[in-house]
């Protein structure tokens, strides 16, 4: 599986990238499986009940299916490269038994003052940034006005926002409840949606 030259793992499934469609962006933690705070062992990934059938249900409806996750436990030193990959690969799994298969999936290691050498760094990839969502776009052949981003923090909205994604969706598993009223200051300008979970979606 390849990294890029700044640290930043990703997956694609290449048969998906010239395919002309909406996406479905994905959170990972909080959003698919439990939050379990810097998720280092496979043996405590949790899917959340609901988020594979909601998947499936956006797969059917032609959507590429990403995942686009910050993981700075690396770069704070909490976890490596062979624990977070684990950890991903059982999220794979996982959903696999379910049938579904990740179009693409970019992980960022970084965090801008936590980070321990390589790994500190102003990170645009890092959400609130959009690097990882620009990234999947140049590579796929994405409809962004159809595309959805499904987030339980703020950052995961405002990485949405600044990718230009149509659709934006905040879900009160992970840290949704926390984070709501943060996430309600955008209403004035930007359309939000609110759900429970994923399971709750529909295309
Ligand atoms: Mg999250
Ligand atoms: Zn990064």
């Amino acid at each position: 599986m390849p990294f890029t030259p700044d640290h930043h793992w990703y997956d694609f499934n290449l048969s998906a990238t010239k395919k002309r469609g909406p996406g479905l962006f994905l959170d990972r933690d909080g959003v698919i499986i439990e939050d379990r705070q810097y998720i280092s062992n496979p043996e405590d990934v949790a899917i959340i009940p609901g988020s594979h059938a909601a998947i499936q249900r956006f797969r059917d409806a032609g959507f590429r299916i990403v995942i686009i996750s910050n993981q700075s436990g690396i770069g704070r030193g909490y976890y490596g490269w062979d624990e977070a990959l684990a950890v991903q690969t059982r999220v794979q799994e996982l959903a696999a038994q379910d049938g579904i298969i990740y179009d693409g999936v970019v992980l960022c290691p970084h965090h801008p003052e936590k980070g321990k050498g390589e790994f500190s760094k102003i990170c645009d990839w890092r959400k609130p940034g959009s690097g990882m969502l620009t990234f999947v776009i140049e590579n796929f052949d994405v409809d962004l006005g159809q595309s959805i981003m499904v987030g339980d923090k703020r950052s995961d909205i405002e990485a949405g926002i600044a990718a230009g994604i149509g659709r934006l969706v905040h879900v009160s598993t992970g840290h949704g409840q926390a984070e709501r009223l943060r996430v309600k200051e955008f209403e004035n300008d930007i359309e939000i949606e609110f759900a429970d979970c994923l399971g709750d979606l529909e295309p």
